[in-house]
């Protein structure tokens, strides 16, 4: 067997464990844009699993934004940003994030895994010292991996834990301290402590960075995130144009003047990766007018997670305590889980199962996450498939 053969036979065996295992992810089809409801092999499937929390993705606000980004700009910015790829819209959208955010600049990246790849290491040496939380996003993982600071790990949302943390990293001798957290644990639906994240930092002399990607556009007061929601201040936020900014792609970091301006030099995506496209640019800066210009969606989603949650509940299926629009439903076996998503799609709902290693073992659940577009029909509708099938299926 040449060395080949035997490398993707060997490649062949482990999605054989994958699939044996029941982890194998299989991508359902869409035929027409992301919404509320979307179009699957042929059928109409209510759809509540998708980060679109204010129904942005196929608004004809943010499609009309650009379209003219397009026409004004064109398609693709085929550079990096230092070399010839900043746009006056570019500018314009990191001005506009920051002044949303409450922070001095912001810097953009392709996406938010890259914003965090690459926030940690131009920012920190082996002088310095990370606190990170356990359920932390793997992409914040993966960017403190890439630093050389000094690593801690405290249990999610454990207090005492960060606390111990922080005062082992002191006596360690750590010059600075940064912690680093999700605003919203996004199997969950959790929101971090910020209160009491930012008083911990505050009394260690440390610095907090929280990644709110389940929470700009509407968490808090227009939307401003969970610091907002929580009415704190944090140092360093991270956020991404994928979920409730239009749902396209694309990242940030907003903060210190000195950050942004460091990070400019040497963030790693930033400099070898290629600009953002006008259009997303473009329909950026038309989702933050729509979030800064009115609650009215904000009020729709938070209306519908209420109703929901309430309808579930009624019911009879376990949740998680919570007021964010991620409301999982919690039925134990991965199997179950599975059982259950497929039992929901043959009677018209899209959701997704999660079970171990994404959540802990026995805690697989069903994820559904509102979105303000969806209307009290979508919604019965949806509770009467979940209710159907919890009693098919022996939940409820
Ligand atoms: C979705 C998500 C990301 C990744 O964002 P992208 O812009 O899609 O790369 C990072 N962190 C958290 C907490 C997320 O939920």
């Amino acid at each position: 067997m040449s060395d080949k053969t035997a490398f993707l036979s060997h490649l062949t065996t482990v999605l054989q464990g994958i699939d044996r295992d029941g982890l194998m992810k299989r991508e359902r089809l869409i035929t027409g844009p992301q919404g509320a409801r979307v179009d699957m092999a042929g059928r109409r499937m209510l759809n509540l699993c998708a980060n679109n929390y204010l129904g942005l993705a196929d608004d004809p606000r943010l499609i009309a934004a650009a379209e003219t980004a397009m026409q004004d700009h064109g398609y693709g910015m085929a550079s990096v940003r230092f070399i010839c790829g900043t746009q006056d819209i570019h500018r314009a959208l990191e001005t506009r994030l920051a002044r949303f955010l409450g922070a001095e600049d912001s810097i953009l990246f392709a996406a938010c895994f890259d914003a965090n790849g690459g926030l940690f290491e131009p920012l920190l040496g082996p002088q310095d010292a990370v606190i990170s939380d356990a359920l932390n996003h793997a992409s914040i993982i993966d960017g403190i991996r890439l630093c050389k600071a000094r690593r801690y790990r405290y249990a999610n949302s454990d207090m005492a834990d960060l606390e111990a943390q922080l005062i082992k990293a002191r006596e360690d001798g750590a010059r600075f301290l940064l912690i680093a957290t999700d605003g919203v644990f996004s199997m969950d639906g959790y929101l971090a402590k910020l209160p009491e994240i930012t008083a911990l930092a505050e009394r260690h002399g440390a610095l907090v960075m929280v990644d709110d990607c389940h929470a700009t556009g509407f968490m808090g007061p227009q939307g401003r995130g969970t610091p907002a929601h929580f009415g704190v201040k944090v140092d360093i936020l991270t956020g991404t144009l994928g979920k409730a900014l239009g749902g396209a792609l694309g990242g940030y970091i907003a903060g210190p003047q000195p950050v942004i301006d460091l990070l400019r030099q040497r963030a790693r995506p930033y400099l070898f990766s290629n600009a953002l496209p006008p259009a997303v640019v473009g329909a950026a800066l038309a989702a933050l007018d729509i979030v800064e210009g009115a609650d009215d969606l904000r009020t729709q989603l938070f209306a519908n997670a209420a109703y929901w949650r309430a309808g579930l509940q009624a019911a009879g299926f376990r949740l998680l305590p919570g007021e964010h629009p991620i409301i999982p439903v919690m039925l134990g076996e991965a199997k179950l889980a599975q059982a259950m998503a497929q039992d929901l799609a043959q009677r018209g709902v899209h959701v997704a199962g999660f079970f171990f290693p994404v959540v802990p073992q026995g805690q697989a659940r069903i994820r559904t996450q509102m979105n303000a577009r969806l209307t009290q029909d979508d919604l019965d509708f949806g509770l009467e498939a979940f209710t159907q099938a919890g009693r098919a299926l022996g939940v409820i």
